[in-house]
Protein backbone atom coordinates (compact mmCIF):
# COMPACT_ATOMS: atom_id res chain seq x y z
CA UNK A 1 0.00 0.00 0.00
CA UNK A 2 1.51 3.55 -1.13
CA UNK A 3 1.52 6.67 0.87
CA UNK A 4 -1.19 7.36 -1.79
CA UNK A 5 -3.72 4.86 -0.95
CA UNK A 6 -3.81 6.22 2.79
CA UNK A 7 -4.49 9.54 1.92
CA UNK A 8 -8.05 10.98 2.23
CA UNK A 9 -9.69 11.95 -1.07
CA UNK A 10 -9.50 15.23 -2.07
CA UNK A 11 -11.90 17.16 -1.15
CA UNK A 12 -13.58 19.96 -4.29
CA UNK A 13 -15.59 22.93 -3.73
CA UNK A 14 -18.45 23.49 -2.13
CA UNK A 15 -21.64 22.47 -3.86
CA UNK A 16 -23.61 25.23 -1.97
CA UNK A 17 -25.18 27.78 -3.77
CA UNK A 18 -23.85 31.30 -2.73
CA UNK A 19 -26.98 32.87 -3.06
CA UNK A 20 -28.75 31.73 0.35
CA UNK A 21 -27.56 30.58 3.70
CA UNK A 22 -25.65 27.50 3.80
CA UNK A 23 -24.29 25.31 6.69
CA UNK A 24 -21.23 26.92 7.88
CA UNK A 25 -18.16 24.68 7.76
CA UNK A 26 -17.04 24.37 10.61
CA UNK A 27 -20.14 23.53 12.41
CA UNK A 28 -20.30 20.87 10.01
CA UNK A 29 -16.66 19.90 11.09
CA UNK A 30 -17.70 19.57 14.71
CA UNK A 31 -19.37 16.90 14.67
CA UNK A 32 -17.06 13.72 15.42
CA UNK A 33 -19.77 10.72 14.21
CA UNK A 34 -19.67 9.54 17.18
CA UNK A 35 -23.69 8.20 17.13
CA UNK A 36 -24.31 9.29 21.21
CA UNK A 37 -26.74 11.51 19.48
CA UNK A 38 -28.65 8.96 17.27
CA UNK A 39 -30.74 7.47 20.71
CA UNK A 40 -32.37 10.73 21.29
CA UNK A 41 -33.49 11.26 17.28
CA UNK A 42 -36.89 10.88 17.33
CA UNK A 43 -36.63 9.88 13.45
CA UNK A 44 -33.90 7.65 13.92
CA UNK A 45 -35.77 5.66 16.59
CA UNK A 46 -39.17 5.55 14.02
CA UNK A 47 -36.90 4.30 11.25
CA UNK A 48 -33.27 2.91 12.18
CA UNK A 49 -32.36 4.53 9.17
CA UNK A 50 -28.76 6.27 9.23
CA UNK A 51 -30.10 8.57 6.45
CA UNK A 52 -32.73 9.18 9.13
CA UNK A 53 -30.67 10.13 11.86
CA UNK A 54 -28.48 13.26 12.71
CA UNK A 55 -24.93 11.47 11.99
CA UNK A 56 -26.49 10.37 8.46
CA UNK A 57 -27.85 14.16 7.69
CA UNK A 58 -24.63 16.42 9.01
CA UNK A 59 -22.56 13.43 6.58
CA UNK A 60 -24.84 14.23 3.47
CA UNK A 61 -24.27 18.07 4.33
CA UNK A 62 -20.14 17.38 4.30
CA UNK A 63 -20.19 15.67 1.21
CA UNK A 64 -21.97 18.82 -0.28
CA UNK A 65 -19.49 20.88 1.33
CA UNK A 66 -16.65 18.48 0.17
CA UNK A 67 -18.11 18.47 -3.56
CA UNK A 68 -18.88 14.79 -3.30
CA UNK A 69 -22.46 15.56 -3.55
CA UNK A 70 -25.42 17.79 -4.52
CA UNK A 71 -28.53 19.08 -3.28
CA UNK A 72 -30.80 16.01 -4.86
CA UNK A 73 -33.90 14.03 -3.95
CA UNK A 74 -32.08 12.30 -1.43
CA UNK A 75 -30.76 14.93 0.32
CA UNK A 76 -33.98 16.68 0.51
CA UNK A 77 -35.79 13.77 1.56
CA UNK A 78 -32.93 13.36 5.06
CA UNK A 79 -33.24 16.91 5.69
CA UNK A 80 -37.20 17.21 5.29
CA UNK A 81 -37.58 14.22 7.11
CA UNK A 82 -35.72 16.24 10.38
CA UNK A 83 -38.27 17.43 12.83
CA UNK A 84 -35.50 20.19 13.73
CA UNK A 85 -36.20 19.42 17.76
CA UNK A 86 -32.56 19.78 18.04
CA UNK A 87 -33.06 16.77 21.05
CA UNK A 88 -29.93 15.78 19.18
CA UNK A 89 -28.00 18.99 20.13
CA UNK A 90 -29.03 18.85 23.41
CA UNK A 91 -27.68 15.06 23.64
CA UNK A 92 -24.24 16.06 21.69
CA UNK A 93 -21.19 16.19 23.39
CA UNK A 94 -19.14 18.09 21.10
CA UNK A 95 -21.24 20.80 21.04
CA UNK A 96 -22.83 20.54 17.09
CA UNK A 97 -25.30 23.02 16.30
CA UNK A 98 -27.26 21.19 14.72
CA UNK A 99 -30.45 23.84 14.48
CA UNK A 100 -28.79 26.35 12.40
CA UNK A 101 -27.23 23.75 10.47
CA UNK A 102 -30.58 22.50 9.92
CA UNK A 103 -32.61 25.49 8.61
CA UNK A 104 -29.36 26.71 6.63
CA UNK A 105 -29.64 22.94 4.89
CA UNK A 106 -33.63 23.95 4.25
CA UNK A 107 -32.50 27.41 3.09
CA UNK A 108 -30.44 25.51 0.42
CA UNK A 109 -33.45 22.99 -0.83
CA UNK A 110 -35.67 26.04 -1.32
CA UNK A 111 -34.58 26.87 -4.70
CA UNK A 112 -34.96 23.31 -6.10
CA UNK A 113 -38.16 22.75 -5.12
CA UNK A 114 -40.95 22.53 -7.85
CA UNK A 115 -42.59 26.01 -8.47
CA UNK A 116 -46.08 25.25 -7.24
CA UNK A 117 -44.65 24.25 -4.01
CA UNK A 118 -42.42 27.40 -3.65
CA UNK A 119 -45.68 29.49 -4.57
CA UNK A 120 -47.61 27.99 -1.75
CA UNK A 121 -45.08 28.35 0.79
CA UNK A 122 -43.98 31.80 -0.10
CA UNK A 123 -48.00 32.82 0.00
CA UNK A 124 -48.27 31.33 3.24
CA UNK A 125 -45.34 32.03 4.70
CA UNK A 126 -44.00 35.50 3.23
CA UNK A 127 -47.76 36.78 2.69
CA UNK A 128 -50.41 35.60 5.16
CA UNK A 129 -48.49 35.11 8.29
CA UNK A 130 -47.20 38.47 8.54
CA UNK A 131 -50.61 39.85 7.77
CA UNK A 132 -52.95 39.67 10.72
CA UNK A 133 -55.73 40.62 8.69
CA UNK A 134 -55.17 37.37 6.39
CA UNK A 135 -54.84 35.02 9.48
CA UNK A 136 -57.87 36.65 10.88
CA UNK A 137 -59.81 36.19 7.79
CA UNK A 138 -58.48 32.15 7.51
CA UNK A 139 -59.65 32.14 11.21
CA UNK A 140 -62.58 33.18 10.90
CA UNK A 141 -63.17 31.14 7.85
CA UNK A 142 -61.92 28.34 9.76
CA UNK A 143 -64.28 28.91 12.64
CA UNK A 144 -67.86 28.85 10.71
CA UNK A 145 -66.72 25.57 8.74
CA UNK A 146 -66.34 24.07 12.59
CA UNK A 147 -69.45 25.61 13.39
CA UNK A 148 -71.27 24.04 11.05
CA UNK A 149 -69.61 21.01 10.72
CA UNK A 150 -68.77 21.16 7.47
CA UNK A 151 -64.75 20.52 8.40
CA UNK A 152 -65.92 17.16 8.28
CA UNK A 153 -65.35 17.00 4.34
CA UNK A 154 -61.86 17.78 4.68
CA UNK A 155 -58.90 14.85 4.56
CA UNK A 156 -58.29 13.60 8.04
CA UNK A 157 -54.70 14.54 7.82
CA UNK A 158 -56.00 18.16 8.08
CA UNK A 159 -58.80 17.85 9.91
CA UNK A 160 -56.79 16.11 13.59
CA UNK A 161 -53.65 18.95 12.48
CA UNK A 162 -56.25 21.50 12.41
CA UNK A 163 -56.70 23.51 15.60
CA UNK A 164 -60.51 24.05 17.29
CA UNK A 165 -61.29 27.93 16.40
CA UNK A 166 -64.14 29.96 18.43
CA UNK A 167 -65.96 32.54 16.34
CA UNK A 168 -66.76 33.62 20.09
CA UNK A 169 -62.97 33.93 20.68
CA UNK A 170 -62.62 35.37 17.92
CA UNK A 171 -64.80 38.37 18.83
CA UNK A 172 -63.87 39.09 22.17
CA UNK A 173 -61.69 41.87 22.70
CA UNK A 174 -58.27 41.57 24.04
CA UNK A 175 -57.25 44.57 25.97
CA UNK A 176 -54.08 46.33 24.11
CA UNK A 177 -52.69 47.41 27.79
CA UNK A 178 -52.83 46.27 31.18
CA UNK A 179 -51.33 46.66 34.45
CA UNK A 180 -48.26 48.91 35.87
CA UNK A 181 -44.52 48.46 36.08
CA UNK A 182 -41.99 47.98 33.16
CA UNK A 183 -43.36 47.72 29.99
CA UNK A 184 -43.15 44.15 28.44
CA UNK A 185 -44.54 43.80 24.76
CA UNK A 186 -46.56 40.65 24.36
CA UNK A 187 -46.02 38.93 21.14
CA UNK A 188 -49.27 39.05 19.28
CA UNK A 189 -47.16 36.18 16.47
CA UNK A 190 -49.59 34.64 13.62
CA UNK A 191 -51.05 30.78 15.16
CA UNK A 192 -51.90 32.36 18.98
CA UNK A 193 -53.39 35.29 18.65
CA UNK A 194 -56.13 33.78 15.76
CA UNK A 195 -56.29 29.83 17.27
CA UNK A 196 -55.25 30.41 21.17
CA UNK A 197 -57.25 33.81 21.84
CA UNK A 198 -58.06 32.95 24.83
CA UNK A 199 -54.45 31.96 25.91
CA UNK A 200 -53.79 35.44 24.71
CA UNK A 201 -55.85 36.91 26.94
CA UNK A 202 -54.81 35.02 29.85
CA UNK A 203 -51.00 35.96 29.06
CA UNK A 204 -52.27 39.67 28.88
CA UNK A 205 -53.42 39.39 32.62
CA UNK A 206 -50.59 36.93 33.82
CA UNK A 207 -47.74 39.51 32.86
CA UNK A 208 -49.77 42.38 34.31
CA UNK A 209 -50.22 40.22 37.56
CA UNK A 210 -46.48 39.62 37.06
CA UNK A 211 -46.07 43.61 37.45
CA UNK A 212 -45.53 44.73 33.94
CA UNK A 213 -47.48 47.27 32.11
CA UNK A 214 -48.50 44.41 29.25
CA UNK A 215 -49.36 45.64 25.84
CA UNK A 216 -49.95 43.99 22.35
CA UNK A 217 -49.00 46.06 19.52
CA UNK A 218 -51.85 44.65 17.07
CA UNK A 219 -50.26 45.61 13.90
CA UNK A 220 -47.49 42.91 14.02
CA UNK A 221 -47.71 39.32 13.31
CA UNK A 222 -45.45 36.54 12.52
CA UNK A 223 -41.77 36.36 14.71
CA UNK A 224 -40.10 34.84 11.56
CA UNK A 225 -39.46 31.20 13.19
CA UNK A 226 -41.58 29.31 10.80
CA UNK A 227 -39.84 30.59 7.87
CA UNK A 228 -36.50 30.24 9.09
CA UNK A 229 -37.73 26.85 9.96
CA UNK A 230 -38.93 26.30 6.20
CA UNK A 231 -36.05 27.86 4.10
CA UNK A 232 -36.93 30.61 4.03
CA UNK A 233 -34.36 33.26 5.95
CA UNK A 234 -34.95 36.03 3.77
CA UNK A 235 -38.07 36.36 5.17
CA UNK A 236 -38.03 35.33 8.47
CA UNK A 237 -35.11 38.55 8.30
CA UNK A 238 -37.59 40.52 7.30
CA UNK A 239 -40.14 39.75 9.89
CA UNK A 240 -37.54 39.85 12.66
CA UNK A 241 -36.86 43.69 11.86
CA UNK A 242 -40.47 44.39 11.85
CA UNK A 243 -40.99 42.92 15.29
CA UNK A 244 -37.86 44.46 16.70
CA UNK A 245 -38.48 48.55 15.41
CA UNK A 246 -42.32 47.49 17.01
CA UNK A 247 -40.76 46.16 20.01
CA UNK A 248 -37.49 48.67 21.14
CA UNK A 249 -39.04 50.53 23.78
CA UNK A 250 -40.27 47.16 25.83
CA UNK A 251 -37.95 46.21 28.74
CA UNK A 252 -38.87 42.93 28.13
CA UNK A 253 -40.70 41.32 25.28
CA UNK A 254 -42.98 37.63 26.13
CA UNK A 255 -43.75 34.92 24.11
CA UNK A 256 -46.48 32.13 25.29
CA UNK A 257 -44.75 30.18 22.42
CA UNK A 258 -41.93 28.05 23.04
CA UNK A 259 -40.84 27.69 19.05
CA UNK A 260 -41.36 31.64 18.88
CA UNK A 261 -39.77 32.84 22.07
CA UNK A 262 -36.82 30.34 21.04
CA UNK A 263 -36.64 31.92 17.76
CA UNK A 264 -36.75 35.29 19.07
CA UNK A 265 -33.73 34.73 20.92
CA UNK A 266 -31.79 34.07 18.24
CA UNK A 267 -32.90 37.27 16.43
CA UNK A 268 -29.29 39.06 16.83
CA UNK A 269 -27.18 35.62 15.26
CA UNK A 270 -29.78 35.43 12.54
CA UNK A 271 -29.33 39.63 11.67
CA UNK A 272 -25.75 40.01 12.51
CA UNK A 273 -24.03 40.32 8.76
CA UNK A 274 -26.45 43.60 9.09
CA UNK A 275 -24.99 46.75 10.03
CA UNK A 276 -27.99 48.31 10.96
CA UNK A 277 -30.16 45.77 12.35
CA UNK A 278 -27.68 43.57 13.76
CA UNK A 279 -26.95 45.72 17.38
CA UNK A 280 -31.00 46.39 17.41
CA UNK A 281 -31.88 42.80 16.66
CA UNK A 282 -28.83 41.59 19.48
CA UNK A 283 -30.60 44.45 21.79
CA UNK A 284 -34.06 43.38 21.47
CA UNK A 285 -33.13 39.68 21.69
CA UNK A 286 -31.48 39.96 24.98
CA UNK A 287 -35.19 41.22 26.24
CA UNK A 288 -36.75 38.43 24.57
CA UNK A 289 -38.33 35.77 27.42
CA UNK A 290 -40.28 32.94 27.31
CA UNK A 291 -43.65 33.24 29.89
CA UNK A 292 -42.67 30.43 31.28
CA UNK A 293 -39.52 32.47 32.69
CA UNK A 294 -41.77 35.18 34.55
CA UNK A 295 -43.31 35.01 37.55
CA UNK A 296 -46.96 35.01 36.80
CA UNK A 297 -49.11 34.75 39.96
CA UNK A 298 -51.23 31.78 39.86
CA UNK A 299 -53.74 30.66 42.26
CA UNK A 300 -53.54 27.22 44.51
CA UNK A 301 -55.91 25.19 43.99
CA UNK A 302 -56.70 21.48 43.98
CA UNK A 303 -56.01 20.29 40.56
CA UNK A 304 -54.52 16.87 41.12
CA UNK A 305 -51.93 15.04 38.51
CA UNK A 306 -50.79 17.23 35.59
CA UNK A 307 -48.78 15.88 32.94
CA UNK A 308 -46.14 18.29 31.51
CA UNK A 309 -45.31 18.22 28.33
CA UNK A 310 -42.17 19.86 26.98
CA UNK A 311 -42.00 21.16 24.05
CA UNK A 312 -38.50 20.73 22.10
CA UNK A 313 -38.19 24.31 22.18
CA UNK A 314 -38.46 24.78 25.64
CA UNK A 315 -35.92 22.14 26.65
CA UNK A 316 -33.82 21.85 23.80
CA UNK A 317 -33.36 25.46 23.31
CA UNK A 318 -33.85 27.13 26.41
CA UNK A 319 -33.26 24.59 29.34
CA UNK A 320 -37.32 25.56 30.42
CA UNK A 321 -38.26 22.13 31.99
CA UNK A 322 -38.10 23.34 35.45
CA UNK A 323 -40.14 26.19 34.68
CA UNK A 324 -43.16 24.37 34.04
CA UNK A 325 -43.48 22.38 36.70
CA UNK A 326 -42.60 24.96 38.87
CA UNK A 327 -45.87 26.91 37.58
CA UNK A 328 -47.87 23.53 37.80
CA UNK A 329 -46.88 23.26 41.24
CA UNK A 330 -47.65 26.34 42.36
CA UNK A 331 -51.00 26.60 40.69
CA UNK A 332 -51.72 23.17 43.00
CA UNK A 333 -51.07 20.80 40.52
CA UNK A 334 -48.48 17.77 41.03
CA UNK A 335 -46.57 17.82 37.79
CA UNK A 336 -46.29 14.13 36.15
CA UNK A 337 -43.61 13.46 34.16
CA UNK A 338 -44.86 11.52 30.80
CA UNK A 339 -42.79 8.43 29.73
CA UNK A 340 -40.33 9.47 26.90
CA UNK A 341 -41.28 12.98 27.25
CA UNK A 342 -38.28 14.54 25.72
CA UNK A 343 -39.47 12.98 22.70
CA UNK A 344 -40.93 15.55 19.93
CA UNK A 345 -45.10 14.84 19.75
CA UNK A 346 -44.48 15.31 15.84
CA UNK A 347 -45.94 18.83 15.57
CA UNK A 348 -42.89 20.66 14.87
CA UNK A 349 -44.15 23.23 12.68
CA UNK A 350 -45.50 21.85 9.57
CA UNK A 351 -44.54 18.70 10.03
CA UNK A 352 -47.84 17.65 10.51
CA UNK A 353 -48.87 18.48 6.98
CA UNK A 354 -45.37 17.86 5.26
CA UNK A 355 -44.96 14.44 7.09
CA UNK A 356 -48.09 12.93 7.73
CA UNK A 357 -47.06 9.16 7.98
CA UNK A 358 -44.09 10.08 10.72
CA UNK A 359 -45.69 12.59 12.53
CA UNK A 360 -49.38 10.63 13.25
CA UNK A 361 -46.57 7.82 14.19
CA UNK A 362 -45.29 10.43 16.96
CA UNK A 363 -48.67 12.08 17.52
CA UNK A 364 -49.77 8.41 18.75
CA UNK A 365 -46.84 7.46 20.69
CA UNK A 366 -47.25 10.81 22.58
CA UNK A 367 -51.23 10.72 23.15
CA UNK A 368 -50.30 7.13 24.63
CA UNK A 369 -47.85 8.06 27.11
CA UNK A 370 -49.80 11.00 28.71
CA UNK A 371 -53.05 8.79 29.13
CA UNK A 372 -50.46 6.39 30.68
CA UNK A 373 -49.62 8.98 33.13
CA UNK A 374 -53.28 8.91 34.34
CA UNK A 375 -53.55 12.68 34.65
CA UNK A 376 -56.57 14.28 33.88
CA UNK A 377 -54.83 17.52 32.31
CA UNK A 378 -51.64 17.79 30.21
CA UNK A 379 -49.92 21.47 30.47
CA UNK A 380 -48.96 22.24 27.35
CA UNK A 381 -47.31 25.55 26.04
CA UNK A 382 -46.77 25.62 22.95
CA UNK A 383 -49.26 26.27 19.97
CA UNK A 384 -48.05 23.29 17.34
CA UNK A 385 -47.57 20.64 20.61
CA UNK A 386 -51.49 21.51 21.80
CA UNK A 387 -53.20 21.29 18.78
CA UNK A 388 -50.95 17.99 17.81
CA UNK A 389 -51.74 16.41 21.54
CA UNK A 390 -55.06 17.23 21.37
CA UNK A 391 -55.96 15.28 18.04
CA UNK A 392 -53.86 13.16 19.27
CA UNK A 393 -55.92 12.57 22.50
CA UNK A 394 -59.14 12.73 20.38
CA UNK A 395 -58.07 9.79 17.85
CA UNK A 396 -57.58 7.70 21.01
CA UNK A 397 -61.13 8.98 22.60
CA UNK A 398 -59.05 10.02 25.40
CA UNK A 399 -60.71 12.97 28.33
CA UNK A 400 -57.59 14.25 29.11
CA UNK A 401 -57.08 17.92 28.83
CA UNK A 402 -54.74 20.20 26.88
CA UNK A 403 -54.24 23.34 29.46
CA UNK A 404 -51.42 25.95 28.62
CA UNK A 405 -49.70 27.23 31.99
CA UNK A 406 -51.14 30.99 31.01
CA UNK A 407 -54.45 30.23 31.94
CA UNK A 408 -53.48 28.75 35.66
CA UNK A 409 -53.08 32.27 36.88
CA UNK A 410 -54.93 33.75 39.60
CA UNK A 411 -56.59 36.18 36.87
CA UNK A 412 -57.88 33.41 34.65
CA UNK A 413 -59.80 31.14 37.28
CA UNK A 414 -63.22 30.53 35.82
S1 LIG B 1 -23.92 15.33 16.22
FE1 LIG B 1 -22.68 15.17 18.08
S2 LIG B 1 -23.44 13.30 19.10
FE2 LIG B 1 -24.17 13.24 16.97
S3 LIG B 1 -22.63 12.06 15.84
FE3 LIG B 1 -22.04 14.23 15.64
S4 LIG B 1 -20.63 14.62 17.35
FE4 LIG B 1 -21.67 12.69 17.82
S1 LIG C 1 -33.34 17.79 15.02
FE1 LIG C 1 -34.53 16.07 15.93
S2 LIG C 1 -35.25 14.85 14.15
FE2 LIG C 1 -33.62 16.22 13.39
S3 LIG C 1 -31.75 15.01 13.51
FE3 LIG C 1 -31.87 16.14 15.45
S4 LIG C 1 -32.96 14.78 16.89
FE4 LIG C 1 -33.28 13.95 14.79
Amino acid sequence: MSDDDLRPPPIGAPNWRTDVDAPREQDIVSCVSCGLCLPHCPTFRLTGRESASPRGRIAAMRAVQEGQATIDATFTTMMDECLACRACETACPSGVPFGRMIEAARAQIEPTRPITTRGLRALGLRHVLRRPWMMFTAGYALALAQAIRLDRLAPQRLRATSPQVSLWSLIRRIPRQLGHGPSAEILCGCVMDVAFRDVQRDTMRAVAGAGYTAHRTTSGGCCGALAMHYGQPETARALARARIAEFADAEVVVANSAGCSNHMKTWGHLLEDDPEWGPRAARVAERVRDLLEIDIPVVEQPRGQVACHDACHHINGQSLGDDLRRIVRSAGGIPVEIPGGGRCCGAAGLYSVLEPELSAQLRRQKAEAIIATGAATVAVANPGCAIQIAAGLQELQSSVQVIHPAQMTSHTER
